[in-house]
């Protein structure tokens, strides 16, 4: 769906729309769409400005940060946003353009994609970093282990008495790689 500068003009837009999981390009490959898409939104002409105001849904796979399981999250995200020609900046002084106004997106020639605009949102709603569960014990750094799953036999070393000496031979090592 694109947003015309020269339709919104004449009148709002409202849109209620379902993407499909592979019909918008996320511009990630940390995850996946696994859901569709539900964008219920206003978009009108502010000033010159395009707004566009509404919230998204979906299903997201990504991986866990510790274990690099898949995980699924669940993404709802309202937006209130505000997009300006490309065209009326460069006419005017760039020193008018205020700090607070640097939160406003742009947009070159007749408008805009909504699919750009959801793919932005997605991306800002993503957690910074996504863990399984919070007590994910990760992957074991020597073999590689998933230790959520299965014990390995490196964790047993330490507490080897035996085996401590090349325990800490083996730390050392790996503090060297
Ligand atoms: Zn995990
Ligand atoms: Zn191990």
């Amino acid at each position: 769906m694109f947003l015309d500068v020269h339709e919104l003009a004449l009148h709002k837009a409202r849109i209620r729309k379902t993407y499909a999981p592979g019909t918008i390009d996320l511009h990630s490959a940390d995850f996946r769409q696994i859901e569709p898409l539900e964008v219920r939104a206003t978009a009108e002409l502010l000033d010159g400005q395009i707004r566009i105001t509404g919230n998204l849904h979906t299903k997201l796979e990504l991986i866990c940060a510790r274990c690099l399981d898949t995980v699924t999250e669940e993404i709802s995200k309202d937006f209130d946003l505000f997009y300006r020609s490309m065209t009326t900046i460069a006419e005017e002084d760039e020193a008018q353009l205020n700090l607070d106004e640097m939160d406003i997106g742009f947009f070159e020639g007749d408008g805009m994609f909504l699919a750009d605009i959801l793919a932005e949102q997605v991306n800002l709603a993503l957690p910074m970093k996504v863990i399984c569960r919070s007590d994910c014990r990760g992957l074991c750094p020597h073999c590689g282990v998933n230790l959520n799953n299965e014990e390995c036999r490196c964790e047993k070393h330490p507490s080897d008495a035996r085996m401590a000496p090349l325990a800490r031979l083996k730390q050392d090592w790996s503090k060297k790689q």
